[in-house]
């Protein structure tokens, strides 16, 4: 499937939240099977070759690519979550928004380390939630952490900022 056909799965809400964003909505690609399934496999084919051990999946719509990779791949799953979802121990990284900051956490999970990590969301645009993901990782001893998404917002420096910190980074569409 060409890119352009993906892209045209994905509604634009203009003015959501809030008045000048632009805001990518990827419910209207989950409900299109022939954009998701082409979306998963090119993530699945890259993933192929980079060889991963562990899918960590982003809170909320990172769960639903990273469920179906870790399937596809075999691979286990790890959640990372926004603040006070998780029951067990957890450990966690601040980040900042627009306005005000967030927390993600996930669980003190003793099966990060030494491991190459595939960490999964929807999109890129700062890069502040995957790089508060990837310091979670790091901190349970990844020894390597990569990103998948389906859009890079390319107008704003994500990509930059996670290459930078060394993470290897794929997306399905600009
Ligand atoms: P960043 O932390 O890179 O600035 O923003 C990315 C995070 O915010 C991702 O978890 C993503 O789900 C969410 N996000 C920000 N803007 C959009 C958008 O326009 N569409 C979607 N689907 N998610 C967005």
């Amino acid at each position: 499937m060409k890119a352009e056909r993906i892209k045209a799965s994905i509604r634009t809400i203009r003015g959501w939240p809030h008045e000048g964003i632009n805001f990518r909505d990827v419910t209207t690609l989950f409900e299109d099977p022939a954009a998701f399934r082409s979306v998963l496999n090119r993530i699945a084919g890259w993933a192929e070759e980079e060889e991963f051990d562990i899918v960590v999946g982003i809170d909320a719509r990172g769960f639903i690519l990273a469920g179906a990779l870790a399937y596809q791949q075999h691979l286990p799953l790890v959640l990372v979550r926004k603040k006070g979802k998780l029951p067990f121990t957890t450990i966690s990284e601040d980040y900042e928004l627009e306005y005000g900051s967030a927390t993600v956490e996930t669980h003190d999970s003793p099966i990060i380390e030494g491991k190459r990590v595939l960490i999964v969301d929807d999109l890129l645009a700062t890069g502040g939630t995957a790089l508060a993901a990837a310091r979670l990782i790091r901190r349970l001893g990844a020894r390597a952490v990569s990103f998948a998404a389906i859009i890079d917002l390319v107008e704003l420096p994500g990509r930059e900022a996670l290459t930078k910190s060394g993470i290897d980074v794929y997306t399905v569409i600009d």
